[in-house]
């Protein structure tokens, strides 16, 4: 198979390589491999939502695709019908499509290559070269020895031809039950590669498939698809993680028993992305899920594409950190403040600014006259001008953040405390006169005066002070729910502890906050809109839990990174 109908890469468009997959790909450009053409793939397995992990994987082989003038395929690779089903599938198109990537014509499915596959695997047969094993499993995995000593050949190696034709399309037709036989391919039982020690290449599994129905009962592993689809499809380089290295031999011998020509699809592997605090494994993700300890998939804790989508995450911040951690040979782990440093340098330029309140308390300004309402000018985000201002209504009343009044505050202390005056943000320098407080001695609400001669943006503004507080109008704010989210684990790797990675699941990793005020302008917020709050973080409107009208803030990031400080605070303690 020779497929020359796609596009070829345009050498003079080829920038500075950006890693060794780049250099690999232009070399063979360079040499006139496939007539120049680059074909990649992106194989998700739809056994669940896809992750961070997966985003690099998609920015680099969609990225390839883009930058060489090539195609780059969706493919599922669906040959275990028992963990793969169809809500994955769409979940994984989707997410694919919301960071910004187009497949190449439709998807692809392993499954469609399975009456081609099982015609390889009698071919494999004639030739001598796969039988049929009665060994379960478990009996070939005892028997498959260790890196330093050989395996034992099965006792049904040396079946004849025909005997293993028969058996093999007799558990085509459904004659055995699972684990009774499978088909194995025969090379090597003391190669050094344990991959290449008669692997299994179909077993039986009496489960309908999403696509093919009941129609078979036998599928293929891992092993005898993948490679084949890649050829069948016309792949130029299937690049994919680490631990497939090993196989990369098996790969190949596959495709040189059963195709001719000189056209071969180039396995070539780089590092997972690893990220601390992260757990990356779909399977303990949906554990997390069927547990309930997240709120599904796209919980704004989980590290899916679509929970950092529902957090806010911007598909541009994935993509910019997602090539920023380059692609290497070697392991390592990333620090998730990486990340969240991305979305912040993101939002910071996309986001506009908002007055929210998430622990209020109230200042009545006494000099400020009773009724008055002021429309103060306020600009939509400093980074763009083009993002121009609105009016946020100011008056007599006002809410401030608790915390930002001391009743006794430590010398550098510039924000309220009695006596102290600080501006509120786009409108006046007020000073507290009096502090209110109720039986117990729980301060209820500050008496503040403003002066009238320091309204922002006025020519005589001119006096400074050295804290700006935000605020919303009593009368004009409304209140909402906001969701604010910690580390979903307390553990810098939690998937060390393989036992049980729940044990360091973070208890206090989602905080709700009812009763915030937020400034009016927020009320008509559509879903997945996304805002800074001033002085607080990010934050965009819940998909989930929003009614109309009533929008419910997931927070994305905080302002700065928090874990940082928490952390410097710790050692100081130390
Ligand atoms: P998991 O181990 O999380 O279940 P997986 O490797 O089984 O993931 P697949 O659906 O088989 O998931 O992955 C599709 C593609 O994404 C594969 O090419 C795989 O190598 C790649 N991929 C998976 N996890 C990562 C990761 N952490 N970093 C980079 N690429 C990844
Ligand atoms: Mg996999």
């Amino acid at each position: 198979m020779n497929k020359d109908n796609s596009p070829k890469a345009n050498m003079e468009v080829l920038g500075e390589p950006r890693n060794f997959i780049e250099e690999h790909i232009e070399k063979d450009l360079r040499e006139g491999r496939n007539n120049q053409r680059i074909h990649t793939r992106f194989p998700p397995e739809p056994n669940g939502y896809l992750h961070i992990g997966h985003a690099k994987s998609i920015v680099l082989n969609f990225g390839i695709a883009e930058k060489y003038n090539g195609l780059c395929n969706l493919r599922f690779d669906d040959t275990n019908p028992v963990k793969e089903n169809e809500e994955y599938i769409e979940s994984i198109k989707r997410d694919i499509n919301w960071l910004g990537y187009e497949w190449h014509e439709t998807p692809r499915y392993a499954a469609d290559y399975f009456e081609q596959l099982y015609e390889w695997a009698v071919k494999l047969v004639k030739m001598g070269k796969a039988y049929v094993c009665d060994l379960t499993p478990e009996q070939i995995a005892e028997r498959r020895g260790t890196p330093t000593e050989p395996g034992q050949e099965s006792p049904y190696r040396n079946r004849s031809v025909e005997e293993n034709l028969d058996l093999l399309e007799r558990m085509r037709k459904g004659e055995f039950p699972d684990g009774k036989k499978t088909l194995r391919a025969k090379i090597d039982m003391a190669s050094p590669n344990m991959h290449l020690r008669d692997p299994m290449i179909y077993r039986i599994i009496h489960v309908d498939h999403h696509r093919t129905g009941d129609k078979w009962c036998i599928y293929p592993m891992y092993d005898f698809a993948h490679g084949q689809s890649d050829y069948l499809e016309g792949i130029t380089h299937s690049l994919c993680t680490l631990e497939f290295e090993v196989h990369r031999p098996l790969y190949d011998w596959f495709l040189d028993q059963l195709v001719e020509g000189d056209y071969r699809p180039q396995q070539i592997e780089f590092a997972r992305l690893n990220l601390t605090y992260t757990i990356m494994s779909k399977r303990k993700l949906q554990q997390l899920v069927e547990d309930g300890d997240v709120d599904g998939w796209d919980d704004p804790r989980m590290p899916t594409i679509s929970g950092l989508r529902r957090r806010g995450y911007t598909p541009a911040a994935i993509r910019n950190f997602a090539q920023n951690v380059g692609i290497a040979k070697r392991e390592n782990l990333i620090d998730v403040a990486v990340l969240e440093h991305k979305v912040r340098e993101d939002l910071n330029i996309k986001a506009p600014r908002y007055m929210a309140v998430l622990d209020p308390l109230k200042v009545v300004i006494t000099n400020y006259p009773e009724g008055q309402i002021e429309e103060m000018d306020i600009i939509n985000n400093p980074e763009d001008d083009s993002m121009g201002s609105r009016k946020i209504p100011f008056s007599r009343e006002v809410y401030i953040e608790r915390k930002d009044f001391m009743e006794d505050p430590p010398r550098k202390f510039f924000r309220l405390a009695p006596g102290k005056e600080v501006r509120l943000k786009s409108a006046y320098i007020i000073k507290c006169e009096e502090v209110i407080k109720d039986e117990e001695g729980n301060i209820t609400e500050l008496h503040c005066t403003y002066d009238p001669e320091t309204k922002s943006g006025a020519d005589n503004a001119g006096r400074k002070v050295k804290g700006t507080l935000h605020w919303v109008s009593v009368d004009h704010a409304f209140k909402a729910e906001v969701r604010l989210y910690d580390r979903l684990f307390k553990d810098e790797d939690p998937g060390k502890n393989k036992n049980n990675f729940k044990e360091s699941l973070n208890p206090e990793s989602l905080k709700i906050i009812k009763n915030c005020m937020m400034e009016p302008a927020l009320k008509d917020m559509q879903l997945e809109n996304k805002m800074q709050f001033q002085r607080i973080g990010y934050f965009c409107v819940d998909h989930k839990h929003s009614t109309p009208g009533q929008p419910v803030f997931n927070q994305t990031v905080p302002l700065r990174d928090s874990w940082s400080k928490k952390s410097n605070q710790q050692k100081n303690q130390k």
